[in-house]
């Protein structure tokens, strides 16, 4: 498997053309009006971008993840967010690898030419958490359809989505031999979900993030709207989080960059005790060591989505690429937000926007100490601590 012999170019090109037609203003006005880029989702759409994982005989470009994680990267290299989309993309192989004929047919032609977004993903739930093989959303087999009672916390994009993928129990806890059966997912039609029984409570929050809480009574879907095989969503569901972790590294990888470029820029130019502040080292060396860790952190993201194209398990390299690049992203938020001393702090400057944004990996989609864990008792074979 060698991932680095190509640099993705023409992809890298054909998205920076497009985020040069979306500059710093429109992303800030997005994030002071507390909007949603539309217009901006909307034009990586038409391009294609968002049916990158689409295959070629369902209208998409039939790409791997390694070239998903490039746009994803490039979007937000170009001082953008891709949390307002990315979504797609990993619940884009959950429906390629484990749905029907039936369902692939049905949904994908739709997706790659922008038709429907599936945008949304319902795991966490407000009283279990992280500890997601006990969450105590049912979904109960009846007269041909699975009836939803429930809740969920901090689902994002519901409202500019068509479908949700949702984990829900399927057989209770109690009946399953290990505590990841008994779990199912479902394709939720969400407007229709919304006039028959899921309600949608926004969440307001630090990062432009539209993300909700979610409430099922009585929720009825059709039966045909399960994925796979019943009672093995767990599975499954880690496809998609395993999409979605080396998906979220490229995008940290992009923000890291944009830090170390911006902050380079600044205190290069920055003049102070009649010279510039890049000419102390003590301002130099943070800088240079986020860098650092953002290029060790792009090797394991590469790695992570080279496994995943092969069909490897790539568990252990895509919560470690996620971990990588996320505190490399930070590490040059803090250096860049730092060194702007005042101006770090102004909106124009856009820093604080991108510093508040990747902030956010160091709790999402999986926390810092929940990857630590991972490795410790599922790499290194310690004991279990839960
Ligand atoms: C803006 C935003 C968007 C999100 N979007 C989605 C979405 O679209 N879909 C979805 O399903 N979820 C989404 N989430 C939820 C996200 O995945 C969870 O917030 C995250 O997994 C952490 O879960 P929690 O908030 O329940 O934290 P908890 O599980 O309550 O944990 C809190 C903290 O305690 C620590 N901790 C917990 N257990 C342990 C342990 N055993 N050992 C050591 N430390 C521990 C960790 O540091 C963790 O950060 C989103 C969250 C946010 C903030």
């Amino acid at each position: 498997m060698n991932f680095l012999t190509d640099d993705y170019q023409d992809i890298r090109d054909g998205v920076k053309a497009l985020c040069a037609q979306f500059p710093a203003e429109y992303h800030r006005t997005v994030d002071e009006e507390k909007a949603y880029p539309e217009t901006f989702v909307d034009a990586l759409t038409k391009e294609g971008w968002m049916a990158a994982l689409i295959p070629e005989e369902y209208g998409g470009a039939g790409l791997g993840l390694i070239e998903a994680s490039v746009i994803m990267e490039e979007i937000n290299r170009a001082g953008g967010n891709s949390g307002a989309c990315h979504g797609q993309m990993y619940n884009m192989n959950t429906l390629v690898r484990h749905g029907s004929e039936e369902q692939r047919q049905k949904f994908l032609p739709k997706i790659a030419a922008g038709e429907l977004r599936l945008q949304s993903m319902g795991v966490t739930e407000p009283t279990t958490g992280t500890d997601t093989t006990k969450i105590k959303t049912t979904a109960v087999k009846k007269d041909g359809r699975y009836v939803i009672n429930g809740q969920k916390v901090w689902i994002s994009r519901v409202q500019h989505s068509d479908y949700m993928i949702l984990l829900a129990r399927t057989t209770p806890l109690a009946e399953v031999k290990k505590k990841s059966e008994g779990l199912s997912i479902f394709l939720v039609d969400i407007k229709e979900a919304m006039k028959s029984g899921m309600t949608v409570q926004p969440i307001p929050n630090m990062v432009n993030h539209e993300t909700n809480e979610l409430f099922f009574d009585n929720l009825e879907i059709p039966e045909e709207n399960l994925i796979g095989e019943e009672g093995k969503g767990f599975k499954y569901i880690l496809t998609g989080l395993n999409a979605e972790r080396a998906l979220i590294a490229a995008e940290c990888i992009g923000d890291g960059y944009w830090f170390t470029d911006k902050v380079t820029a600044y205190v290069s130019d920055r003049q102070v005790f009649g010279r510039p502040i890049g000419m102390n080292q003590g301002v130099q060396f943070p800088i240079a060591e986020a860098f650092i860790e953002v290029e060790a952190a792009n090797l394991m993201r590469y790695k992570a989505c080279a496994l995943y194209d092969a069909g490897q398990p790539c568990g252990a390299e895509a919560n470690m690429a996620k971990y990588l690049a996320a505190k490399a992203s930070w590490e040059a938020a803090n250096a860049c937000i730092q060194f702007h001393g005042g101006f770090g702090f102004a909106n124009e400057y856009d820093v604080e926007r991108k510093f508040r944004e990747t902030r956010l990996y160091q709790v999402a989609p999986i926390s810092t100490n929940l990857i630590l864990s991972y490795v410790a008792e599922h790499i290194l074979g310690m004991p279990r601590s839960f």
